[in-house]
C-alpha cells in the first residue's frame, strides 16, 4: 500500500493513501518497529562473569515498575501497533506473579507472540503455567555442558537444574526450543563443539552470541571475546560444513546454518562483527520504566516519571511516538563507543 509522509507536533507519521492510521510505529528510518523487549526485573539468581560483578548490587523495588504502571506502558504500546513481545530480566523467572503477567500480554488486541529469555533454573516448575498463561516460546541460556564450567561461568549454577528446566519446556509445548550460549575465552570456547552436536538429534535451534562489552564489565568483555568466524571455524573442524538456511538471510539477529544431517539447526548472533541495525524492528522497556532505543546505545525515554505524574494513554502514546521515531540508527561500538550507563542484566538482551 503506498504511504505518504505527513508532519505531526514534533513526529512525522506515515499516513495510509485511504487516510487510515497506520498499524505500526515507524522510525526516521523507515524501519517498522513493532516488538518490545521488556526487562521484569534487574534481580537475578546468578551471576554470570560476562553479565554482571559478582557483588551486583540491585535498584530499589520502588524504582521497578508496578504490574499496573506495567500494563500502562504495554496498553500504550498495543496501541502504536506493538504485537510482538519477549519477556527478560535480569532473570524474568524471579519476578513475583510472572504467569498473570503473561496472561495480561496474552490478552492485548494485538499480541502476536510472546517468547521469554531465561537461564531456566526455575522452568521445571513454571513452564506449565507460563505455557497456560500464554506464552509461546522460550530462549534458554546454557553455555556449557560441563557442569564445573558451567558453575564457574554463572559463578553458582547448578546445571541440572536447567537440563530438567529445557525438558520441561519441551513437555509443556514452549516449542521451538531455542537454546542461547555467549562465548567466552578461558571458559567455553571449546564447548561449541558439544552444543552445536545437541542439534544433530533435536530439533533446537541453538544460538551462539558474541560477547558484547557494557559499563563496568566492558574491559572483561573485550578481553574476552570470541567471534562468531571463530567460532564456526571451531564448530566445522569437528562436526563437518554448516550449510546456510533460509539463502544466508537473518532470521531475526541470528544468521542460521545446518549440520549435516542435523534435525536442529545452529546460529550465530554476531553484534560486534557483523551488526544486523538495518533490520532492527524493536525497542526494550527496562524493569525501571526507561524506555531504551538502542541495546548499545545509552539514549533512553523516561516514561516512569511521566507515569507517576499521571500521564494518559494519548501522553503516553505521544511520547513512545516521538522516541521511536528518534531511535538511533545503530550501534559505534566500530568506533570504540560503549553504553556506559547500564550493564545487560539492567536492559535485559
Ligand atoms: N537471565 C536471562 C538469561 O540469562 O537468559 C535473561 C537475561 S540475559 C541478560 C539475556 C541474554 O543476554 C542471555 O542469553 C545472556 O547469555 C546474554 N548476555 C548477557 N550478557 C551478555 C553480554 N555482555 N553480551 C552478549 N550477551 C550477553
Ligand atoms: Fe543473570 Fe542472565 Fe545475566 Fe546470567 S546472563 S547473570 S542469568 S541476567
Amino acid at each position: 500500500m503506498m504511504t505518504t509522509m505527513a508532519k505531526e507536533p514534533g513526529l512525522l507519521t506515515p499516513v495510509q493513501a485511504n487516510g487510515s492510521k497506520p498499524h505500526r510505529a515507524l522510525d526516521a528510518f523507515g524501519r517498522q518497529i513493532h516488538y518490545l523487549r521488556i526487562s521484569l526485573t534487574d534481580k537475578c539468581n546468578l551471576r554470570c562473569v560476562y553479565c554482571m560483578p559478582e557483588q551486583m548490587v540491585f535498584r530499589p523495588g520502588n524504582e521497578i515498575l508496578t504490574d499496573s504502571e506495567l500494563f500502562t506502558v504495554l496498553r500504550a504500546m498495543d496501541a502504536l501497533g506493538f504485537d510482538k513481545y519477549r519477556l527478560t530480566g535480569g532473570e524474568p523467572t524471579v519476578r513475583p506473579g510472572l504467569p498473570d503477567i503473561v496472561s495480561e500480554i496474552a490478552r492485548l488486541p494485538r499480541t502476536r507472540e510472546i517468547a521469554m529469555t531465561t537461564n531456566g533454573l526455575r522452568l521445571g516448575k513454571l513452564a506449565e503455567p507460563l505455557k497456560k498463561a500464554g506464552l509461546n516460546r522460550v530462549n534458554i541460556s546454557i553455555d556449557t555442558l560441563d557442569a564445573a564450567k558451567y558453575k564457574r561461568i554463572t559463578r553458582w549454577g547448578n546445571l541440572k537444574d536447567v537440563l530438567r528446566g529445557i525438558e520441561a519446556s519441551e513437555q509443556a509445548g514452549l516449542t521451538p526450543i531455542k537454546l542461547n550460549a555467549v562465548v567466552i575465552r578461558g571458559y567455553n570456547e571449546d564447548d561449541v563443539v558439544d552444543l552445536a552436536r545437541l542439534t544433530l538429534d533435536k530439533p533446537w535451534q541453538f544460538r551462539f552470541i558474541e560477547v558484547m562489552p557494557f559499563a563496568d564489565v566492558a574491559e572483561f568483555q573485550q578481553d574476552h571475546i570470541v567471534t562468531t568466524s571463530e567460532m564456526m571455524r571451531r564448530i566445522e573442524a569437528v562436526c563437518g560444513v554448516l550449510s546456510p538456511e533460509n539463502g544466508g538471510a537473518l532470521d531475526g539477529e541470528a544468521r542460521m546454518f545446518r549440520l549435516p544431517g542435523a534435525l536442529g539447526s545452529v546460529g550465530f548472533i554476531s553484534p560486534v562483527s557483523a551488526p544486523f541495525c538495518a533490520s532492527c524492528n524493536r525497542v526494550r522497556l527496562t524493569a525501571d520504566g526507561m524506555l531504551r532505543l538502542c541495546l548499545l546505545k545509552d539514549g533512553e525515554l523516561d516514561l516512569r516519571t511521566p507515569l507517576r505524574a499521571g500521564a494518559s494513554h494519548e501522553d503516553l502514546m505521544t511520547m513512545i511516538r516521538a522516541a521511536i521515531w528518534r531511535k538511533p540508527w545503530g550501534h559505534d561500538l566500530a568506533d570504540g563507543i560503549i553504553p556506559m550507563n547500564r550493564i545487560m542484566s539492567e536492559i535485559g538482551g
